[in-house]
């Protein structure tokens, strides 16, 4: 008898032994099984095969079913989920089978084309001598394959390609195998590399057969693509494979188109959550059997299984979203260092302004330091950055004068400019003058943000709201007709959003084209696809946009930025708030002059001598860095300690604080090591309806983190369930 042990997706830190269906066919670790489990069934992963379990046979459940539409998954990618559950203290079966495209938790067979199979010697010897006892859907596709040439109608393909259920037998019956598909034609259009290029792509290259992490600091417009594209040209034609990660799906098309006409005729897939469920299972399994050599993906792609990685790139890595903000927390970038560490491959982590953490590994020399200083298009020169002193040049309707006269100059010589202000929507607060009363979430601990519905040409009269809705549930409501708790009529719009902000430049420039790219504009499919064209077509004058503008887009005729607002995040709390800041600005400010036109970015504020805005103006990345990394040393904060936190979520605080409470008093005993602090709500205590606190954890030994982590998570798991009450550990967390 064989004995499984099984990962299943259940919130229970532990595997479960299940007695092996009674076949021949071989079962190896790494192959998805059918299991009942409880009432019902799941798809679990074979994690072990075992001659024997210490739980008595007759107290074990027989597993249905071992599925066999995919190869086994490799013991290097068990690895990695393995990795990624220890560290961020998740059970097995949930990080292995989140890390799964969902169709493959299914259990019906994949489908995929007859043409993917190919007949075998012991297919065509076998279905010569037993032709007339099979089946005919089994008859149609073995002669399908035998005269694959010769070619069937379509109607015949489509009707073979649904029985699956014949394609698996055969295939357990070793008639038929997954085709290996032949080599494909395909060819790399060259591109001369500048100098700082050709010295970090040999760099790279000269890395091939070990572990490094590369840091390729490139400014705005240095072309770290064309180094990413050199970098995979070497590891593809030697025959490997390549993953690069991006941080948005908005991203990812322009990508690959990118790739796709910079490899013509190589197979790329690309992976990401917008991807329907068959398509997904399918991009994955051609990364996984080394069919597609290149796979471009979001955060979800570090999870793809490679038959031969050799390289790993990781772009804009200081992007905050490559860490997940639920179930699973993990961080795309740290777990894709795990995993070139694991293989022995290079990898690269690209940024014009990289995370203080990258910074801080590059100046220790654990991480290797590329640099690419200068724009590559022949003289394309970095914008000139200006701050406008809104103490002294007092804005009307939120914009200075002298962004105006620069508006203006841009549009009597037929240039484009970019308006960016992060924030969407009309107005991010209505109140009542006569009371206070302000329009809150009821859902959220924040304010409701008033939209308008489209975009009329305006008055300055009283704002016609549309309606209101909160940024962080996405709760939608009236706007009230008068304030509710004192009758006044007349509530108004505070501050200012990019629809508002639209209006005002519609009335300061009527005969100029304006567009506005936020999420709400861009909502609808393709929209954004369209958008891009007009711009690019010239038929544009001024862009108003969020941050959705900001990163890796190309508009050679946008020679100017003003940035508007930015003083509200040089105030936030958050000690990552000033690296997000910068390097938000430093992104949007890369969008001018990214051709031969000289660009030039204004930005307002009230505090032109704050030493963020002062390096901005320099274009010092690495003296902010420096300055910020010598502040959090000194304040204790990462990279200087290791963090994780305890977070507990409720419907009243009391009960999340109750349990922290609790949870603080059956912590293991090394205080010595590592700092417990005490519990205290979240920034956003409510979101959803949910009451958040936590309890944070800081050591200068990140390994005497992880152990306390590991002994205390078994106590939290021994702790009585409650209703109404859910934690979870966030190890590096970004959210406090
Ligand atoms: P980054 O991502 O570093 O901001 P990009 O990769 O977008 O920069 O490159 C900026 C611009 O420079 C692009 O238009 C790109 O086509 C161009 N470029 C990059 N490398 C070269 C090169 N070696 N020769 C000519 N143009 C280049
Ligand atoms: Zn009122
Ligand atoms: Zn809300």
């Amino acid at each position: 008898m064989r004995f499984l042990r099984v990962a299943i997706d259940v919130p229970i830190p532990r595997l479960f032994d299940y007695i092996a269906p009674e076949t021949d066919d071989a079962i190896e670790r790494g192959m998805r099984v059918l299991v009942p489990f409880g009432a019902r069934q799941q798809v679990g992963l074979i994690v072990d095969v075992l001659a024997e379990t210490a739980i008595s046979a007759s107290k074990l459940k027989r597993a249905r079913d071992v599925l066999r539409d995919t190869p086994p998954l490799s013991s290097e990618w068990l690895g990695l989920v393995q990795f990624c559950s220890d560290y961020y203290h998740r059970p097995l079966g949930e990080v292995a089978l989140s890390a799964m495209p969902p169709r493959l938790r299914r259990p019906e067979p994949l489908q995929r084309g007859v043409d993917a199979w190919q007949i075998t010697a012991l297919g065509r010897e076998s279905f010569a001598k037993a032709r007339n006892r099979l089946g005919d859907d089994k008859r149609a596709i073995l002669d399908f394959l035998l005269t694959h040439a010769s070619g069937l109608h379509d109607e015949l393909i489509a009707r073979i390609a649904q029985g699956t259920g014949a394609i698996r037998d055969l295939a357990r019956r070793g008639w038929i195998v997954m085709a290996e598909r032949s080599a494909p034609d395909w060819r790399f259009v060259e591109r001369t590399p500048i100098s700082h290029q050709v010295v970090a792509i040999d760099a790279i290259a000269a890395s091939s057969d070990r572990f490094t992490a590369f840091v390729l600091h490139g400014i705005t417009g240095s072309g770290k693509t064309e180094v990413y594209l050199h970098a995979i040209h070497r590891v593809v034609q030697a025959g490997h494979q390549a993953l690069v990660l991006v941080p948005e799906i908005n991203l990812t098309p322009q990508l690959a188109h990118e790739f796709r006409s910079r490899f013509p005729g190589l197979p790329i897939v690309i992976l990401h959550s917008g991807l329907a469920a068959n398509e997904r299972a399918l991009a994955w399994l051609d990364a996984q059997t080394g069919q597609a050599r290149i796979v471009l993906g979001t955060r979800m792609g570090v999870f793809t299984p490679f038959k031969d990685l050799r390289l790993i790139v990781v772009d804009e890595e200081h992007d905050t979203s490559f860490k997940q903000q639920d179930g699973v927390r993990y961080s795309a970038r740290d777990l894709a260092v795990f995993r070139a560490r694991a293989l022995n491959i290079p990898m690269v982590l690209g940024s014009a302004t990289p995370s203080i953490e990258t910074f801080a590994n590059a100046e220790s020399g654990r991480y290797r330091l590329l640099t690419l200083p200068e724009r590559a298009r022949d003289g394309a020169l970095m914008p000139t950055i200006r701050l406008i002193d809104v103490r002294k040049d007092l804005p009307q309707h939120g914009i200075a004068d002298a962004l105006i006269a620069a508006l203006r100059l841009r549009i009597e010589r037929g240039e484009q400019s970019l308006v960016y202000l992060n924030r969407r929507g009309y107005a991010p607060v209505m109140a009542c003058g006569a009371c206070g009363w302000v329009a809150d979430c009821t859902r959220c601990s924040a304010h409701q943000v008033v939209h308008m519905a489209v975009r009329g040409k305006q008055t300055s009269d009283a704002p016609r709201a549309a309606h209101l809705r909160c940024h962080h549930c996405g709760l939608v409501s009236p706007p009230p007709r008068a304030c509710p708790t004192c009758g006044n009529v007349d509530l108004a719009a505070f501050g200012r959003g990019t629809q508002r902000l639209e209006d005002t430049i519609v009335d300061l420039f009527p005969s100029a084209r304006i567009l506005r790219i936020d999420s709400d504009s861009t909502r609808n499919k393709g929209s954004w696809e369209s958008m891009r064209n007009s711009i690019a077509n010239d038929e544009v004058d001024i862009l108003i946009g969020t941050q959705i503008l900001a990163k890796g887009h190309d508009f050679p005729r946008l020679t100017l930025v003003g940035v508007l607002n930015a003083d509200a995040s040089l105030m936030a709390g958050d000690y990552r708030a000033p690296e997000r800041l910068f390097s938000q600005l430093q992104q949007v400010a890369g969008r001018a002059g990214r051709a031969a036109l000289h660009g030039e970015v204004l930005i307002q504020t009230r505090y032109p001598h704050a030493a963020l805005y002062q390096s901005l103006v320099r274009n010092d990345f690495r003296g902010f860095a420096q300055q910020q990394l010598a502040e959090r040393t000194s304040a204790g904060f990462p990279p200087s300690t290791a963090e994780a936190v305890l977070r507990a979520e409720a419907h009243e605080i009391e009960i999340a604080n109750q349990f922290l409470r609790a949870a603080v008093l059956v912590a293991p005993a090394d205080r010595e090591s590592v700092s417990v602090f005490d519990p205290v709500p979240m920034t956003l205590t409510r979101l959803s309806g949910w009451e958040r606190a936590h309890v944070l954890m800081q050591s200068g030994s990140r390994r005497a983190l992880q152990n306390f982590i590991g002994e205390w998570v078994t106590s939290l798991h021994a702790l009585p369930a409650q209703r109404d009450l859910r934690w979870h550990i966030d190890v590096d967390p970004l959210e406090f």
